[in-house]
């Protein structure tokens, strides 16, 4: 059995050559986790990506079940092992090419459907710059409550309209109460944004009544998805008092097709630390552990592609750069004690958005409501369009990549939506 570092060693090649290539984000250094079909309405097989293929794990031998949720549930050392025999059967001059290659499908031949069934979504708000900016909005001298520093601040969202990337949605409609109207109107949003963010996939859950501690909470982490936490801004600003977001997030979620493991994030943790004059976390929420390496650089980008850029060819323009390890105040092993510490089960499946991740510098602002400073300045992009909110037909993307020197980067693939027209009005689900 190889050591486990022995995985992300920077000269592994595989015998998927694809893979090799210095510009494809699913080297063998990486292995992500998600679920394909070769057919319309076949069930879902559990694939991990390797250079253009996804390889087909229960037909390879190396699970025994298509079943997701089951490989969710393990332990998090068998999900290890599971790592060292893909690393070891894809390995260039090893001896699974002939065994493993009929199970390779080209991923431009597949179906890529969500990562796994999601069981419940909780989004928390763990990008201090955003907290702040987003505060400053409507608190110009106090931007921050008084918990921030505190507690990590979350919400129970919905998981029946988390998408996996490509689906795209028609413009959500809700109560919008107009600048200086007496009462509301429904109608479709006009201040549709997104939010850049990551997803953690929880592994092996908890038993309610138990919580998940600190030191635990890694093996409890199955791993990363991208995360785009699409927001009508106007339904929010009417609705989200006293209780929170509700109608203005639930119409739509997306989520990239693969998960990048725990394991294959080892190599680019970080160190966290308080900003001085910050309070230190209560113990709960504290570790050695996490203080020596809870961050995790990811380098994140948006991208927006209007209908005039598509119809010139333009494959779009990045408008955000940031990175998660600066972006976040709270760790994702944090985010796992603190949701479970009254005794909340989590479950294998469920799916913790991080909250959007905005830098501190130009440029970093991962939503528009930040950048256009809640809609007041444009942003002018360079074929001569501007935009306040998102309009119809306009598609963002979401990527990610982890970079170390010395180490071979991953990707997170692409996390993509189009918003489209609204739906008449009003228009009401047929009974089925
Ligand atoms: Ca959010």
């Amino acid at each position: 059995m190889s050591a486990p570092h022995d995985t992300h060693a920077p000269d592994l090649m595989s015998w998927v050559e694809a893979a090799n290539d210095p510009g494809c984000p699913f080297p063998i250094q990486n292995l992500p986790f998600g679920r394909f079909r070769r057919e319309p309405n076949a069930p879902w097989s559990i694939g991990v990506a390797i250079g253009d293929k996804v390889l087909d794990l229960c037909g390879a031998g190396l699970v025994d079940s298509g079943d997701m949720a089951q490989l969710l549930a393990q332990p998090a050392s068998r999900r290890l092992a599971l790592r060292e025999a893909m690393s070891l059967a894809l390995r260039w001059g090893g001896d699974g090419q002939r065994k493993l290659a009929p199970s390779l499908f080209p991923l431009t031949d597949v179906e890529l459907g969500l990562p796994c069934d999601i069981r419940n979504y909780s989004d928390f708000f763990i990008g201090i710059h955003h907290a702040s900016n987003a505060g400053r909005l409507n608190r110009p001298d106090a931007p921050l409550l008084p918990n921030y520093r505190w507690v990590p601040i979350g919400y129970h969202g919905r998981a029946s309209t988390v998408q996996v990337s490509g689906h795209d949605f028609p413009r959500p409609k809700g109560q919008v109460m107009r600048a200086h109207a007496t009462q509301p109107v429904l109608q479709p949003s006009e201040r549709m944004d997104f939010e850049l963010e990551m997803g953690i996939i929880v592994g092996q859950g908890n038993a309610q009544g138990t919580s998940i501690s600190m030191e635990a909470a890694e093996r409890h982490i199955f791993g990363l998805t991208l995360l785009n936490d699409w927001s009508a801004r106007d339904l929010q600003a009417w609705e989200a008092q006293p209780l929170g977001p509700f109608l203005a997030k639930s119409f739509m979620t997306t989520v990239s097709p693969w998960i990048v493991t725990t394991e294959a994030l080892r190599p680019f943790r970080k160190p966290t630390a308080r900003p001085k004059g910050d309070p230190q976390p209560l113990p709960y929420l504290d570790s050695e552990q996490n203080r020596a390496s809870g961050a995790v650089d990811v380098g994140l980008e948006v991208w927006l592609q209007t209908a005039a850029m598509r119809a010139s060819g333009n494959e779009g323009e990045c408008i955000v750069r940031s990175n998660f390890a600066d972006a976040a105040y709270w760790t994702m092993a944090q985010l796992m004690a603190h949701h479970t510490i009254n005794g909340c089960a989590l479950l294998a499946g469920d799916l913790l958005g991080t909250g959007t991740l905005s830098g501190a510098g130009d440029g970093e602002a991962a939503c528009l409501l930040e950048i256009t400073g809640g809609g007041k300045q444009p942003i002018k992009l360079s074929n001569g369009e501007e935009r306040y909110f998102l309009q119809d037909d306009d598609t963002v993307i979401l990527r990610g990549r982890c970079e170390r020197p010395g180490y071979r980067w991953i990707g997170f693939g692409e996390c993509r939506a189009t918003v489209r027209e609204a739906m008449a009005l009003p228009a009401f689900d047929a009974e089925r």
